[in-house]
């Protein structure tokens, strides 16, 4: 378990942004320590442990990039400044995985194909495209660069050179260039449990009989499939109820045995938000109000070590607070690097009003223009309840903390829902 201290998230401030909130976790938050070796198969999506340095160089040896043919550059240092080309006798046939050969003898050239081994001597080779064949000989053109169309050794990656960093998150390319080393397995940190609770009288499973007051719980299942591409292990802990001592005992019996509590809904500051009182009757709490919309406030805990946050029950902030709070304390848990979004400029295609020093998010849909700008087009609606909102959209512009105004044709920054996770 990581324990946490419990003033871990504590904060002066009136408003907290969004940079301070992830700077904070990223500096206070622990990360597990357990390392576990899997296959390269099940590493995808795994925090790597440990730095990996390149234990051969990359590519292996000297190799063709084209199927051409092979020649020592020396050979065809040009004599009078009419000739056009050059023929020499090919002499040899080198294929991709064929044994290094003997040298290539001056004054030949070397058939060879892409990924063959460069035979001896040879430094430079034609593509098979330029030449052509002349009873035995091969005619090259003039004006080929010395060295053209051969990979050195070591050129993508030097052998010993710092290869994958401890922290990455593995990708499907970081997972090939551990096999381009021949590794079989690598060392990840465990992954880190997540314990998941919905809150509120209002709420029942999908499943279950809904009452005529009751609406079926959608957030659970949002910040599951969240945390699961986030790679967590998430243990689902179903509804609770508006009442302090059954939240207090529920959150109680599992602070401890994992590496983080989630909950949604109950941490507004209403009479029937229940979340805060329990949180501090077994824990301690602070609520970060947070300059953020739609979002605020998250309640951020320690129960027992064990780092609690309780998320907004309207789905949308719900979904802004997770990309903001929950995304980067998963990440410090898991011993990864921060991943900081990156919005890509487009062009906006409304107008918008909105408070300075808060954070807004507006849900879009990309379109091309005419002349191939990209344009951001507003959602219609605006409620933090609406999932429509979120399920009809293509990701968030993002308002940064100083702008009042956004007018159409004003670049604005714009992420894609499937960055935020
Ligand atoms: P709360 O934060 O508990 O005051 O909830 C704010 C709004 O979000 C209310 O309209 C709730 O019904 C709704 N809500 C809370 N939790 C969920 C949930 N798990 N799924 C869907 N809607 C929810
Ligand atoms: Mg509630």
């Amino acid at each position: 378990m990581a324990q946490l201290s419990d003033d871990c998230f504590a904060f002066g401030g009136p408003m907290m942004s969004v940079d301070e909130a992830v700077s904070i976790i990223a500096t206070r938050v622990t990360a597990v320590q357990d390392i576990e070796t899997v296959s390269l198969t099940a590493a995808d999506g795994r925090i790597l442990a440990k730095e990996i340095s390149a234990p051969l160089p990359l590519p292996p040896f000297t190799n063709s990039a084209v199927d051409g043919y092979a020649v020592r550059s020396g050979d065809l240092a040009q004599v009078a400044e009419q000739e056009q080309e050059r023929a020499l006798p090919v002499a040899g046939r080198v294929q991709a995985g064929a044994a290094t050969q003997g040298p290539v003898e001056p004054g030949h050239a070397v058939r060879i194909f892409t990924g063959a081994p460069m035979p001896q001597g040879a430094d430079t080779v034609f593509m098979q495209e330029d030449v052509r064949l002349d009873q035995g000989r091969v005619v090259l053109p003039m004006g080929l660069k010395p060295g053209a169309n051969v990979r050195m050794a070591g050129e993508d990656i030097p052998a010993g050179h710092s290869a994958l960093a401890a922290g990455q998150r593995l990708r499907p390319q970081d997972v090939a260039l551990a096999a381009a080393f021949g590794l079989t397995h690598v060392e990840v940190r465990r992954r880190i449990r997540v314990a998941v609770f919905s809150t509120g009288n209002e709420l029942v499973s999908p499943g279950a009989s809904r009452g005529a007051a009751q609406l079926f719980d959608s957030n659970r299942f949002m910040l599951m499939a969240m945390l699961v591409r986030l790679g967590c292990e998430v243990s689902d802990l179903g509804i609770l109820r508006d009442d302090r001592v059954s939240l207090a005992s529920a959150l109680k019996s599992v602070a401890g045995t994992l590496d983080l509590i989630l909950t949604t809904g109950g941490v507004s500051t209403g009479e029937e938000d229940h979340v805060k009182a329990a949180v501090e009757s077994v824990g301690t709490l602070v609520l970060w109000r947070m300059a953020i919309k739609p979002g605020r406030p998250v309640a951020m805990g320690i129960i027992g070590g064990t780092p609690f946050i309780g998320l907004p029950g309207n789905p949308v902030a719900s979904f802004v607070t997770f990309v903001h709070v929950v995304r980067p304390t998963v990440l410090a848990l898991a011993g990864a690097a921060q991943q900081h979004l990156i919005p890509m400029p487009v062009r906006a295609a409304f107008t918008y009003k909105k408070k300075i020093a808060r954070r807004e998010y507006v849900r879009v849909n990309l379109r091309r223009c005419e002349n191939g700008v990209l344009e951001a087009v507003k959602f219609p609606r605006e409620g933090a309840g609406l999932l429509s909102s979120l399920v009809d959209t293509d990701g968030l512009v993002e308002l940064g903390e100083e702008i009042t105004l956004v007018e159409p044709g004003q670049t604005v920054g714009f992420l894609g829902y499937a960055n935020l996770i």
